[in-house]
């Protein structure tokens, strides 16, 4: 191990691990910290799953932006790496009336979004 990095990333979540394997493309030393005895053990433990949450974004936000682009990049990414994915899709249901009528809206946001395939069922 170095004495010396040249970059430190803090946090192992997805976010940080992605960071550091792009700068270990680079001739760096570089150096992946995380609070846990692993990595992934904060929130990217919890993650549904879901490749393209269009549905939930707010049309024209920066998340919006960030998760249409970060699921053209994890799609080819994916592949190279012997990750599988399997486009299952997801059920969004409703419980109530309330939530019902919340469904035309989500759909929208998904097209509006950039994502073409959620339908009502
Ligand atoms: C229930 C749930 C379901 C979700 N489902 C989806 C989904 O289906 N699709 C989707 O796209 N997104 C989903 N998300 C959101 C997604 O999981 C998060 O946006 C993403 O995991 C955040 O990653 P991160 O690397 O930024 O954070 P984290 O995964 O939280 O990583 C941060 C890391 O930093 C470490 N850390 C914090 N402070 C310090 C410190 N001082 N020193 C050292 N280490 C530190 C923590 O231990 C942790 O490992 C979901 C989130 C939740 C909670």
């Amino acid at each position: 191990m170095p004495e010396v990095y040249d970059v430190v990333v803090i946090g192992a979540g997805v976010v940080g691990t992605a960071v550091a394997r792009l700068l270990s493309h680079h001739h760096l030393e570089v150096a992946l910290l995380d609070a846990a005895p692993d990595i992934g053990a904060g929130t990217s433990k919890a993650n549904t799953a879901i490749l393209h949450t269009g549905f939930d974004a707010t049309p024209g936000s920066l998340e919006s932006r960030l998760v249409a682009r970060g699921y053209a990049l994890l799609n080819d990414y994916a592949p190279t790496v012997g990750i599988a994915i399997e486009p299952i899709g997801a059920l969004l249901v409703a419980w109530d009336d309330e939530q019902a009528a919340s469904l035309n809206t989500s759909a929208e946001k998904a097209v509006a979004n950039g994502y073409r395939s959620a339908s009502l069922i």
